[in-house]
């Protein structure tokens, strides 16, 4: 009698994989015409300077865009790119849409930046470090003005990564590690690597005021940044207590939902004006150790 029950399983699990074989290459074959139809679209995230309320300028986060309309997380569909390399030209339309959005606000402040994110490929190769160079040249808007984030990750080849990155640092780019704290990043690699910042991931700010162990782990890693003379940039700010208690042990810049969530390239534009308006100019001679 076990004979038909261990074919009917064996059946099961047979049409389970193929379904999710099926899933996965129909998946990869939306988002590749996603890049032929170029369906992506970036929103800014403004990043503040904490101790002034200034806007030094904005974290570029992409999405998908469908036909219908709908909204396409990256949390959905990075992993897929980065595992088929459409994460290559990913980047790049993201590089188009930054340039072709906000050149006019880059060129006339030249303290204000965009933040990019790169994945371990786009490290590795270089591949986009060079488009990026070509269009930001067209454009007007200087190196400096560009900041990569880069993912700890556990696929980087490390001496290939550095080489990007002093490539990066050469040309005026500052370069950050992105979502600290939660990666694969060995102390070890961290000092070798040429580096300007670390983002803080948000799950240590979330814990700020919290008397958890978590919570315990902050001024490590603050301390580290300072070991390293490195700048922190605050991810997922949502409350003032937070705010004090990163002013309190300097920490620069900060971005999150109680300054702003991430805007269309209009949005930011009038964000940032606004907040010049009400602030004053942002200097970026201000960035500590820089
Ligand atoms: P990330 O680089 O760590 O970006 C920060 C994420 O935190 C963003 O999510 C942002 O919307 C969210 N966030 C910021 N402040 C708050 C807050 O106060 N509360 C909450 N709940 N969330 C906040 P998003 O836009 O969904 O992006 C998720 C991740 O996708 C990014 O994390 C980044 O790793 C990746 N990603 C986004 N754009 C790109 C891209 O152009 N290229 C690559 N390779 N990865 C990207
Ligand atoms: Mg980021
Ligand atoms: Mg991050
Ligand atoms: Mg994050």
């Amino acid at each position: 009698y076990s004979l038909p029950i261990i074919g009917f399983i064996a059946l099961l699990i047979g049409g389970a994989i193929i379904s999710a074989v099926r899933s996965r290459s129909s998946a990869l074959g939306a988002l590749r015409s996603a890049v032929q139809r170029r369906e992506f679209v970036v929103r800014y995230q403004p990043i503040i300077e904490l101790q002034t309320g200034r806007c030094v300028g904005a974290e570029a986060l992409v999405r998908w865009r469908r036909y219908d309309g709908s909204i396409v997380p990256p949390e959905e569909f990075i992993s897929l790119a980065e595992a088929s390399g459409l994460i290559i030209p990913i980047t790049d339309q993201v590089i188009d849409l930054l340039v072709a959005e906000l050149h006019d606000v880059l060129v006339a402040d030249r303290n204000l930046h965009i933040s990019m994110n790169l994945s371990a490929q786009d490290i590795q190769t270089g591949r986009g470090l060079d488009y990026m160079q070509t269009q930001i040249g067209r454009a007007g808007i200087r190196s400096d003005q560009i900041w990569f984030e880069m993912t700890e990750s556990g696929s980087v080849e490390i001496d290939a990564a550095r080489a990007t990155m002093m490539r990066m640092r050469d040309l005026g780019h500052l370069v950050s590690i992105d979502d600290f704290g939660t990666g694969y990043a060995s102390l070890h690699h961290l000092h070798s690597l040429p580096l300007d910042a670390l983002k803080i991931d948000k799950s240590f700010i979330d814990m700020i005021g919290h008397d958890t162990a978590g919570s315990k782990v902050m001024p490590y890693i603050l301390d580290i940044a300072a070991a390293l003379q490195l700048f922190c940039v605050a991810e997922g700010v949502q409350t003032q207590e937070q705010v004090d208690y990163l002013v309190e042990r300097n920490v620069a810049f900060g971005q999150g939902w109680l300054f702003s969530k991430p805007l269309t390239s209009e949005g930011f534009v009038a964000f940032y004006k606004e907040r010049k308006a009400r602030y004053g100019p942002y200097s970026r001679t201000a960035i500590p150790g820089w």
